[in-house]
């Protein structure tokens, strides 16, 4: 199954639409992964502005 991210909040997904934000804008295009577990407890989720957990790429075109 093919994986795509979200363009909104980037999170990796094969469903036809996100999971996170319920967008249906996605994209093939992305690079890095970016496994959130606890984003209250994540820097990186910070930066990215990720509340709920998941595989997000790092870059989405
Ligand atoms: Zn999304």
């Amino acid at each position: 199954m093919v994986e795509k991210a979200c363009k909104k909040c980037k999170r990796i997904t094969t469903k036809r639409k996100c999971p996170t934000c319920g967008n249906q804008e996605l994209s093939m295009h992305w690079v890095g992964v970016v496994i959130i577990i606890d984003p209250d407890k994540s820097e990186i989720a910070k930066e990215m502005n990720i509340e709920v957990p998941g595989r997000y790429a790092l870059k989405v075109r």
